[in-house]
């Protein structure tokens, strides 16, 4: 990537993306019926941005509970039969905080794409954090539909009621500097959003979160876990938006070719 003149966040911003284990699940949970009954391997992707004005995470993996040597049945219910994680204590998020220097305490800023298990999981390992999420989700995170209420586990949050919350009601520039904007896109879950963050060096990265899993969902494949089919692929098409507008790249949650080709800590991209 050469670097654009869309680039605005200050030199010195360093991007590291790390994984919270892998889970191993049916593949037609993310191409909706696309090579059904194909198990793949995926990574659950998190974001750890270094910004002058502090710490931020775009979300928080799976809970501490879920780690080896628990068995994640216990914590996760049948869901762990959906989804197999495999996930070890280092893998988790504050251990990755402290890889690159840092302690949890000292995270500013928690932004959440949604309130589902594999990336709210996280959120009590940072109570002095502001956590920024759409109004929605949280409303949604905390009733949730029937049919929706497996992927939102209540113990993941059952003590962040009290925490402080940046509820948003749609974007939001969060440095006002241009560097970490804060997208909406509904579609996956009523209150999913998207992170865009532009880099001196790599560009435009638009870090998709479960609104697009997949470059496959890019070309079309609808995602097989969606609130409302509409709105996640009318959310895509904003990522193809950005992408062309600023000759960006599209980082997805879980595609595991993609996670291995990219650099993760010590290395970050700038
Ligand atoms: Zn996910």
């Amino acid at each position: 990537m050469t670097s654009s003149s869309l680039a605005v966040c200050p030199k010195g911003t360093k991007l590291y993306q790390v994984s919270s284990g892998t889970l191993k699940l049916n593949k037609a949970w993310l191409t909706a019926m696309r090579d059904f009954g194909k198990m793949i391997d995926i990574p659950v992707a998190m974001y750890m941005i270094e910004h002058p004005n502090g710490l931020v995470i775009f979300d928080t993996g799976v809970n501490p509970e879920v780690a080896q040597p628990n068995d994640p049945h216990n914590y996760w219910g049948g869901v762990a039969d959906a989804f197999f994680p495999t996930v070890t204590r280092e893998e988790i998020i504050d251990k990755q905080v402290e890889k690159i220097g840092h302690k949890a305490e000292h995270v500013k800023y928690v932004i959440y794409s949604h309130f589902h298990l594999d990336h709210v999981g996280g959120i009590e390992l940072f109570p002095n954090a502001t956590h920024i999420a759409q109004k929605e989700e949280l409303k949604t995170a905390w009733w949730p539909e029937p049919w929706q209420r497996p992927a939102f586990v209540q113990k993941d949050f059952d003590d962040a009621r009290n925490f402080n919350y940046n509820q948003l009601e749609g974007d939001w520039d969060l440095f006002g500097d241009g560097c970490i904007t804060i997208m909406s896109t509904p579609g996956h879950t009523q209150g999913h959003e998207s992170v865009i963050v532009r880099l001196p060096k790599t560009g435009t990265v638009v870090l998709t979160g479960d609104a697009a899993y997949l470059p496959e969902n890019l070309q079309g494949a609808l995602p097989g876990i969606v609130w409302n089919p509409e709105k996640a692929m009318d959310s895509i098409e904003k990522f193809k938006w950005i992408r062309d507008r600023e000759n960006g790249q599209v980082w997805f949650s879980h595609d595991p070719e993609q996670y291995n080709a990219h650099k993760h800590p010590p290395e970050f991209y700038e």
